[in-house]
Order: structure tokens, then sequence, then C-alpha cells
């Protein structure tokens, strides 16, 4: 009697587990010993597109032809625990993008778990607004540049009121600052499509010469407020990837401590190896960044001090390019801060390490 009691009970549980399997949003595919589906749920079908064929039986690598996942596959056994990838399976119906967990498991007749959350309507939906920001920058900067144009052509040739000079010049600073934004936009546009160094080509540079580069475009703003900037590049760590892009984002930092430092105050800038890191660093004697701000200070157009920020012309977008010029290098970007003492601005990036140097 107590032995039917348990079966019952014991099916009851399974047959919720399997509804749980079957009706779950995320794919779940669990593999044997040589790499063959044991189960695989509807999700999981839809996700590698096998729906309708007989799935079960067969080989992961047959069925998902994806050298990427065999790859992951490969990497979870031999570590013996979990592995994690985004990747793109192609089939006749599309391309579908997943993030998929691979888990070794030690009790039980499965040998791994795959578990894939299906990522393409998310993907696609961030590709379109992308290009929608793209584009809509892309169609303004032509008027923004014939206001200039005129705004210039104006207070050059014509004799005017006082009045309408300073109306003038209102709209020609205007002008300028949203060519900036515009900038920043198709700038950042092209950094969110991950293939944008890939498109630019990558080769191996010394970090500092992007501090140096750094350096010199904004030494005329950096003397105009008195500001002495101090170098410290004698670290030759070198990374890969896009010099002028590393230029821009270290730029945007230099730009930044200038703006927001009083007058006559000194701002270091440093390149140092660190481990397998190869680091640049700005740093401050500003009026720094209360705690509650600085998590969402690389957010685009987030501001900690809004008026200053305005003042100084600032397009709120700097930080924002800085933190993806780092992504992209699969770096990234950190700050700390005092308040009344200053600011120190960091980026990391993997070091490329001198035996990987192209001949
Ligand atoms: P913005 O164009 O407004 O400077 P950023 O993205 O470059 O935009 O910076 C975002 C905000 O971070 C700024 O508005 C400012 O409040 C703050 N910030 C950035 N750098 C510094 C700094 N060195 N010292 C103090 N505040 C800073």
């Amino acid at each position: 009697r107590l032995h039917v009691a348990l079966a019952l009970r014991l099916d009851s549980a399974l047959n919720e587990l399997r509804a749980i399997i079957e009706t779950a949003p995320v794919g779940i595919v669990s593999l044997d010993q040589l790499g063959r589906i044991a189960t695989i749920n509807p999700a999981a079908e839809r996700i590698l597109d096998c729906g309708g064929r007989q799935a079960t039986g067969r080989l992961l690598i047959e069925l998902a032809r994806s050298p990427e996942l065999d790859a992951l596959v490969e990497t979870a056994r031999e570590a013996g625990r979990r592995a994690d990838a985004e990747l793109t399976f192609q089939s006749a119906s599309g391309s579908r993008t997943a993030r998929c967990a691979l888990v070794p498991i030690t009790s039980g007749s499965a040998a791994s778990l795959l578990v894939m959350e299906d990522l393409t309507e998310l993907r696609r939906l961030e590709a379109m607004r992308t290009d929608f920001v793209a584009n809509v920058s892309h169609e303004l900067r032509t008027p923004i540049t014939t206001i200039r144009g005129y705004a210039e052509t104006l207070s050059d040739g014509f004799e005017l009121e006082p009045a309408a000079e300073r109306f003038i010049d209102v709209i020609h600073r205007s002008s300028i600052r949203l060519g900036a934004i515009i900038d920043d936009l198709l700038l950042l546009s092209s950094l969110e499509d991950h293939d944008a160094l890939r498109r630019n080509g990558t080769t191996r540079f010394a970090l500092r010469a992007a501090a140096a580069d750094a350096v010199e475009h904004h030494a005329v703003a950096a003397r105009a407020k008195l500001i002495d900037v101090e170098s410290h590049l004698d670290s030759d760590a070198a990374i890969m990837g896009d010099l002028s892009l590393v230029s821009h984002a270290v730029g945007n930092l230099l730009s930044n401590a200038i703006k927001y430092s009083p007058e006559k105050t000194t701002i270091s800038i440093r390149v140092r190896r660190e481990g397998p890191e190869a680091v640049v660093e700005v740093a401050d004697q500003g009026p720094g960044i209360p705690e509650q701000h600085r998590d969402r200070l690389f957010e685009r157009f987030y501001r900690a001090d809004k008026a200053r920020s305005r003042d100084s012309g600032g397009t709120g977008l700097g930080l924002s390019i800085v933190k993806h010029v780092a992504l992209v290098h699969r770096g990234h970007a950190e700050v700390e801060s005092t308040v009344g003492a200053g600011s120190t601005f960091r980026l990391r990036f993997p070091a490329a390490d001198a035996a990987v140097a192209p001949a």
C-alpha cells in the first residue's frame, strides 16, 4: 500500500515537472554522456528550429550545427562547471540568438543540461532602436549645418542691431551644440553596433599614445583655465584596438576634468600596467561626484550637476561614449570620487602582450 501511494506521489510529481518543462519559456535540453539529446522541450525546438523533426536520440552537434555550441559543451565538460555564451543559430527560417548555459550534472542519467534564453526579439528591437537613432541623427545633420552657416553669414556680413547680434550669437552657439550632440549620437550608435571595431580594423598600440593624443588635443582648454596637466606616460603597456576611438574616450575624460575643475588646479593623467590589464586614468581636483550619482554617470544624458553641465556646453553623452569604447575593447570604465576633493576616472583594457604583437 505504502509503495503504491509513494509511486502515485512520484508519478504526479513527475507529471508536474514534465508540464513545467514543456511550458517553460526557456529552452531546455538534456544530453547524455555522448552528447546525444535525451529530452528537449518546445522552446528549445523553436530556438534550434527542429520542431516536428525527431530530435531525441540525435547528436546535439548534428542538430544545432554550431561550432560555438560544441565549444561550449567542451568547455563545460573540461572545466566540470557551468559555461555561458550568447550564440546565434542559423537555420532555413532565419537566425535566432540565445543566451546559452551548459550545466554539467553529476548525478542522474543525463550528463549535462543546456538551458537557452531566446534573445532574438530583444536584439532585433535593440538593432531597430540603434538604426532609428542613427537615421534621425543623420537626417538632422544637414539642416543644423545650414542654420549654423546662415548664422555665421549674418554675423559676419551684416551690420546688425546689438539685440539682433545677441540673438544670432545664441542661434550660432545652439547650432554648434546641437551638431555636437548629433555627432556624439552617431558615434554612440556605431559603437553599439558590435562590429564597429571589426569594420575599422584593430592594431596594437601603446596606451600612452592615446593619452598623449588626448593631452595635446585639450592643451588649449586646460591653459585657458590655468590648469596644469601632469602626464605620467612612461609605461609602454599596449592594447589591441582602435587608437582613434581610445584617444577620443580618454579625451572625453580629460575634457570633463578640465570642464568641471576650478581654475589653477592640477589634473594628472597616468598609464600603467596592472596584472593582465593596461590602465589609463585621469584624476582631477574638481568638485567630486556624490555617491548616489556614480552608478548612473555612464548612462546617456545622465548629469550629476545639471546646471553646471549645461553651462559648460556638454552633450551629456561623453561618459556614455567612454563606456562603449571600453566595452568594444573588452575593457571597462570606472570612477572613484570624493566630494570636495576630486574624481578619478579609469579605463581598463586587456593588455596585448609583446608576444602576440604582429611581426
Ligand atoms: P556632460 O556633457 O554633461 O559632461 P558626460 O557624460 O561627459 O556629460 O558626464 C556626465 C556627468 O558626469 C556630467 O554632467 C557631470 O555631472 C559628471 N562628471 C563627469 N566628469 C566629471 C568630473 N571630472 N568631475 C565632476 N563631475 C563630472
